[in-house]
């Protein structure tokens, strides 16, 4: 089955083609048929397709919205520029898997996309304001272009936590703003730490009851999830994903103080506030450089940046804070789990989260850690660890692919 997952940012549309079905899920061998990203939607867009033979062609050309974004996706798909074998007219595209960000206490599971389940989308805008709407265009998008009839489906950024206990979702505020506007840790990034999760599982050909990870997706966004018997038990981010470790642009943890402190020092809007916690702060407002971990990385070596310095060293400290929180809350655990653009490129910053723990039974291979190649699974910790570190780059895109097709063809979609 043809899969199309589609990741709709606030500007930006992420797609791939994916060809799974059980059999090819069981033997993983799924196929990347096509992917492309289109950028800066609304203005000027850049466009960046792939097929499957891996030829890329480059783009511009303005983009108003996300519908047409979409459109010209899916125009690229089916032409015979984009010279896809497998794919020569919409009909080829069987299903469409969706990323949603925010599913509330709502949506613990993927589901298949109904009329009910745009309403129960849209019902948790409120707590997604700046994410929801896009996903729910898309999906929109998707039935205008291909029909009602194609099958889709919605996998939340938030299901895979919906395990956490009380006690870890709840902030310690009157319990009466929960029950009325479900004020609540939800978390994020769960496709994400699900996938590493099971990838972890088959690595180890150990059963899910007997996982016990700590995983760190270290993006432009970054989280951390504790893993105990195969659930998701507590993780880094909130309410919103600006909770937790230090991020690209985030601030992560901060006193709410701050935010009355500065907006009475400075006169800023609380829209002011939001844009500065999201968008300004992070390895972007530490450094006053950039957002982005390589120059960060290469600030700090060729020129001796102090402040570039500070925003990584403020990075790595965030994390092992969060490591050793969860350790105490899990009773320890067998392994930390590196993923994202972060996790999965830098030794050095594994390097630098993994220092100091040999009290924990930590002891990182530092060959390992150097050496393995960027894309590829695996330990990075000494045989003698009695805590391992690993590194497992993250893939949404075929969790989603395969979670889809296990919707459409009537299988249970396993809880990860
Ligand atoms: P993602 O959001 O998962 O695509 O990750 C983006 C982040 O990964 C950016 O901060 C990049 O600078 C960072 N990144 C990618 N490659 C490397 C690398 N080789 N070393 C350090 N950071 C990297």
């Amino acid at each position: 089955m043809n899969v199309l997952v589609l990741n709709t940012g606030s500007s930006s549309l992420k797609f791939q083609v994916i060809d799974t079905d059980p059999e090819t899920m069981a033997s993983d061998t799924d196929r990347r048929i096509a992917k492309g990203t289109i950028e800066r939607i609304g203005s000027q867009g850049l466009l960046r397709f792939q097929n499957s033979a891996g030829r890329v062609t480059r783009n511009a050309q303005p983009v108003r919205d996300h519908r047409a974004a979409i459109d010209i996706a899916v125009r690229w798909l089916v032409s015979p520029e984009a010279d896809i074998p497998q794919i020569n007219s919409l009909a080829d595209i069987h299903a469409v898997g969706h990323r949603v960000v925010h599913g509330g206490e709502k949506f613990t599971a993927s589901t298949l996309i109904t009329p009910e389940v745009i309403d129960g989308i849209e019902e948790c805008i409120d707590l997604a304001p700046l994410h929801n709407p896009d996903n729910l265009r898309g999906i929109a998008a998707i039935t205008e272009i291909f029909g009602a009839g194609i099958p889709q489906s919605a996998v939340f950024d938030t299901a895979f936590h919906h395990s956490m206990p009380e006690g870890s979702f709840l902030y310690a505020i009157p319990y009466q703003f929960y029950r009325r506007h479900r004020v609540r840790r939800y978390g994020f990034h769960g496709t994400s730490h699900r996938y590493v999760a099971y990838r972890y599982r088959k690595l180890l050909d150990i059963p899910k009851e007997q996982v016990n990870i700590i995983t760190l997706h270290l993006g432009n966004g970054c989280s951390a999830a504790a893993i105990k018997g195969g659930r998701s038990i507590d993780t880094s981010m909130g309410l919103t994903p600006l909770e937790g470790l230090v991020m690209g642009t985030r601030s992560g943890d901060v006193d709410p103080a701050v935010i009355e402190y500065l907006m009475e020092k400075e006169g800023f809007s609380i829209n002011q506030m939001d844009t500065l916690l999201n968008k300004q702060s992070g390895l972007l407002g530490i450094s006053g450089l950039t957002n982005d971990m390589r120059d960060l990385l290469a600030e700090e070596q060729e020129n001796n940046d102090r402040r570039a310095s500070l925003a990584v060293q403020m990075f790595t400290q965030r994390i092992r804070k969060y490591i050793g929180a969860y350790l105490a809350e899990m009773n320890g655990a067998d392994a930390i789990v590196f993923a994202g653009g972060i996790g999965e490129n830098s030794a050095i910053i594994r390097q630098r989260v993994c220092q100091q723990m040999e009290w924990l039974g930590l002891h990182l291979d530092e060959q390992r850690n150097n050496t393995l190649q960027a894309g590829t699974e695996g330990r990075i910790s000494a045989d003698s660890s009695r805590l391992h570190a690993y590194v497992i780059p993250t893939d949404e895109e075929l969790l989603i692919a395969r979670d889809t097709v296990r919707l459409v063809e009537g299988i249970a979609v396993p809880s990860w």
